[in-house]
């Protein structure tokens, strides 16, 4: 169609990328605070003033080298895709170095539109901008926006437009310096002598990319141009010898310090600064909050009691939902007939996925705590603690973005290591991501906890998930020193500054997460629900009982008539026969069968047939556990009033067992959407692999556990 538009927007991490990306789309999605998040190709539309506007989110990068995954994709997007205009996002707070980004776009010769975004924090700075000059001095049009505030949209889409008919580049030259331009122009003469250039490359670029070192642009131009090849890397290597024995510099030093000298140049001339009080306030806050002693314990500390609060204040609701659920269960099972709809309905659905939306409350808690943690800039200086600790155990600092995400879903923590250039970091970083345990395990834990440590189960499950750190750490140095040797490349952490979240933002990250967990119980877990309520239920037992059970009730029956027993006895009697004649019934199921046959394997760890078929089950997803130990109790249970799982858990095993099998939740794989997407990302052998291993662990560390605890009770 004529009036398509394609748009790309770039920009460095944090400077509002997502949150512009909404306000043009009107899409929701998830605005995090701190660097890398953006790692898909997130595409969006909209219908404009008879335009229809194709946007794509690029990769949040401050610069367009091909040093990362990111860079290159978001760089060649702009060359292969050609976009009718790109959009730079820029933190106005932060010129300096979001202009950097800007100054390569100009290189590439792209039509340009600069966003400043974050306008609001730049007036609070008290910084004062000549919008019309420096847009005079880049080439490119300004348009200052207020990403939160959705401010500056329209006109944002009106300039957009504009640049779009008329196609302009910017018309600015950058100019690095006499020595660096007389190489520049020796080599992209030779290259346009040398073999004509796809028209989406200028020569200039490309000499500029060889002379810069570019590994991606040198393969490129190596497979395009073998014969031409040969000769223009001689005079490449030639050019870089002469610029390192007069400049005394690498050549892509010399380049980024004269794109740097660039936007020095252009902000002296039209950006003035004054005094940065809030600036102040965030290195006043950050003297405390990221100092090398105090900064671990506080991040700790603050960890403690975000679990502190999600259990107490949650247990109310909780317990409130499940009296609730316990109650629908009564009233389904006395309105319908006995029978398999009877159970069907009131074991297998409100059993199984009561079991797990009785935790609504928690999430919503745990999600809230993290989106303010997130929203005002703290997760960022969480990275940026443990950055340290990630060096020592031979991660890159980097490793802590996906392993954050990690905490939330592992899915997308997988696809967060992309933003590792080194295959060896990425691989490790994916490995021990499995254990930084995701909200899917967190209904187990809460399920467990609550019923062998009632009154410390926020610092119970606090410890598991600082075992499970403990163990990404230990894992991790395994790894790195075994199977995935190397180095690990340095990095620097971005620091955005504190900001007050909004109320609104909150609410809606918190929100998000909630309705994705509420999905999920009501179509996945709804769906194994099912499939284990069948497995529980057939093949049905019939005649095949081990004792005469009738016959059994039958004399109970009588004895309560004669008087002999009274109706207390009478009732805890029958119950106590149907419960034995129920978990004969589940033994002679399906499930029932390989949870018997597999119980041999999981002994050792103190778990019977029904934690291992729980913790199987688990593999279709965590929260499943506790959906089938639901299912499970609910048939085994003869009571009208039946007590709740917990209840049941707690009076079938000890605590020792119900600690251990936290732990063993916490340690193998995530999930079978989990494994697809690792073996997307890192291929069949390493699924295989991450599969293995961590299933052996949380075996070996159960066994330990078990064994050793076992002498203490
Ligand atoms: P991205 O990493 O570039 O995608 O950035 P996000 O869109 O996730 O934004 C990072 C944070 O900055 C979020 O907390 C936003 O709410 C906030 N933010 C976005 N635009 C503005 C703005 O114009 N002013 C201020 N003060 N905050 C903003
Ligand atoms: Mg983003």
């Amino acid at each position: 169609m004529a009036n398509d538009i394609t748009i790309a927007l770039a920009g460095n991490p944090n400077s509002g990328k997502t949150t512009i990306f909404n306000n043009l789309t009107g899409a929701k999605q998830h605005v995090g605070n701190y660097p890398g998040v953006t790692v898909e190709k997130k595409t969006g539309e909209k219908n404009y003033k008879g335009y229809k506007i194709n946007i794509v989110d690029l990769p949040g990068t401050y610069s367009l080298t091909a040093s990362s995954i990111d860079e290159v994709v978001a760089r060649n997007f702009i060359i292969d895709e050609k976009p009718d205009v790109a959009v730079d996002i820029i933190d106005a707070s932060n010129l300096e170095r979001n202009l950097y980004l800007a100054v390569q776009l100009i290189e590439l010769g792209v039509p340009l539109v600069l966003a400043f975004n974050m306008s609001d924090m730049a007036k609070a700075k008290g910084s004062k901008i000549d919008i019309e000059l420096l847009s005079k001095l880049l080439g490119s049009p300004i348009v200052e926006t207020v990403g939160y505030k959705n401010k500056g949209t329209d006109e944002l889409l009106e300039t957009i437009l504009k640049v779009a008919s008329k196609k302009d580049k910017s018309a600015i030259d950058i100019k690095y310096g006499e020595e660096i331009e007389n190489e520049l122009e020796k080599i992209s003469k030779l290259i346009e002598s040398k073999y004509i250039l796809p028209e989406k490359f200028s020569s200039k670029w490309v000499a500029l990319k060889m002379l810069e070192d570019d590994s991606e642009v040198i393969r490129k131009v190596k497979g395009e141009a073998r014969d031409a090849y040969v000769e223009i890397k001689e005079q490449v290597s030639k050019s870089r010898k002469h610029l390192k024995n007069i400049l005394r510099d690498d050549p892509e030093i010399a380049i980024a310090d004269a794109r740097y000298g660039f936007i020095s140049g252009a902000l002296a001339e039209a950006y003035e600064e004054t005094e940065q009080d809030k600036i102040t306030t965030t290195e006043k806050i950050d003297k405390v909050l990221t100092n090398r002693i105090l900064g671990l314990p506080i991040f700790g500390l603050l960890m403690w009691l975000v679990f502190q609060f999600v259990f107490k204040v949650g247990a109310y609701p909780m317990d409130w939902i499940d009296m609730g659920f316990s109650k629908l269960g009564e009233l389904f099972s006395t309105a319908l007939p006995e029978g398999l709809i009877n159970s069907l309905i009131v074991d297998g659905i409100i059993g199984g996925v009561g079991g797990v939306i009785i935790f609504t409350p928690n999430i919503i808690l745990l999600f809230f705590c993290i989106a303010i943690l997130e929203d005002s800039g703290y997760m960022a200086r969480a990275a940026f603690i443990m950055d340290r600790i990630m060096h020592k155990i031979g991660l890159h600092g980097k490793s802590f973005i996906p392993m954050l995400i990690g905490f939330g879903c592992t899915i997308p923590a997988y696809m967060g290591a992309r933003i590792l250039d080194n295959k060896k970091d990425r691989l490790v970083t994916m490995h021990v991501n499995t254990f930084m345990s995701c909200g899917a395990r967190l209904p187990v834990y809460i399920l467990l906890a609550g019923a062998f440590f009632p009154k410390i189960a926020g610092n119970v499950i606090f410890s598991i998930y600082v075992i499970g750190i403990i163990m990404a750490i230990l894992m991790a140095k395994l790894l790195r020193s075994t199977r995935f040797k190397g180095e690990s490349s340095p990095f620097v952490m971005e620091l955005p500054p504190y900001r007050i979240p909004t109320f609104k933002g909150i609410l809606l990250h918190t929100w998000e997460r909630t309705w994705l967990y509420l999905k999920k119980a009501g179509t996945i877990i709804l769906a194994i629900s099912i499939i284990m309520w069948i497995l529980f239920t057939f093949p049905m037992i019939g005649g095949n009982y081990s004792k005469d059970y009738d016959a059994e009730i039958a004399s109970i029956e009588q004895s309560f008539e004669s008087d002999e027993i009274t109706e207390e006895e009478y009732v805890e009697g029958i119950n106590e026969i149907e419960s034995l004649k129920n978990a004969e019934a589940l033994a002679y199921s399906a499930a029932g069968r390989v949870g018997r046959f597999i119980e041999p394997v999981f002994k050792p760890l103190g778990f019977d047939w029904k934690l291992a078929v729980a913790s199987i089950s688990g593999i279709g997803a965590k929260e499943v556990v506790v959906s089938t130990l639901g299912t499970l109790y609910s048939i085994e249970e003869a009571n009208e009033e039946s007590p709740s799982l917990r209840e049941n858990i707690a009076e079938e095993y000890n605590p020792l067992i119900g600690y251990n099998f936290m732990l063993f939740t916490l340690l193998y794989f995530p999930c079978m959407a989990g494994m697809a997407v690792f073996r997307r990302e890192a291929g069949r052998k390493e699924m295989w692999f991450q599969i293995g291993y961590t299933l052996l662990l949380a075996w070996v560390v159960g066994f330990i556990v078990y064994q050793i605890g076992r002498i203490f009770i």
